[in-house]
């Protein structure tokens, strides 16, 4: 497959999403008030996201990461999810925030979130920047969404099409045609 960047059309400015990734963040200091939560980043995809959420939380915060794979390269999903890196701290009695980039068919999260509860944290939400709808397959509560979109595969501010295009400011539909 050919990439380039004449392909991407812009769907989020860089802007818009620093706007709207400070309001959730105000959401979330509101909520998380006085619960001094593990916020858990899934990686590679949330990098900028959760930057910018978690520097928008005025709150005291834990963080860790964990790293899973469910796409095999293309842009379809093979509905395989590996652990590939396990979170360095425990949630056993914590308020636990799942942070993620895009909630597509929903198989990623349901695993993720299953794993997490069996770790028995006080409280398990979900923030995820982009949320598709239209494409789930397994259902997942998505507590914090930053924007519902169509069915489009998006590039850009973190979401790569085969390792490319993550450092995006911004974020694109990716047109192949
Ligand atoms: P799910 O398990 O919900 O189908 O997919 C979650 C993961 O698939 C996301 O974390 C992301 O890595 C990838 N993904 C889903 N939709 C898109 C998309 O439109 N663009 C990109 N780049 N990745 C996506």
């Amino acid at each position: 497959m050919v990439m380039s960047r004449s392909r991407i059309y812009p769907l989020f400015t860089e802007e818009q999403l620093r706007v709207r990734i400070k309001e959730m963040g105000e959401q979330l200091t509101k909520d998380y008030a006085g619960h001094n939560p593990v916020v858990i980043g899934l990686l590679n995809g949330v990098f900028p996201f959760f930057a910018d959420l978690t520097r928008a939380m005025d709150l005291d915060m834990d963080i860790s990461f964990m790293r899973v794979s469910s796409y095999g390269g293309g842009t379809d999903s093979t509905g395989e999810v590996k652990i590939i890196h396990d979170l360095d701290k425990s949630i056993r009695g914590r308020h636990a925030l799942i942070v993620e980039d895009i909630v597509d068919t929903g198989l990623t999260l349901h695993k993720v979130r299953n794993l997490l509860l069996d770790r028995e944290p006080l409280s398990l939400k979900i923030v995820s920047l982009l949320d598709k709808p239209s494409r789930r397959r397994v259902e997942v509560p998505v507590d914090y969404i930053g924007y519902s979109i169509e069915d489009h595969f998006v590039v850009g501010f973190g979401l790569d099409l085969d390792g490319k295009y993550r450092n995006l400011p911004y974020v694109g539909i990716y047109n192949p045609a």
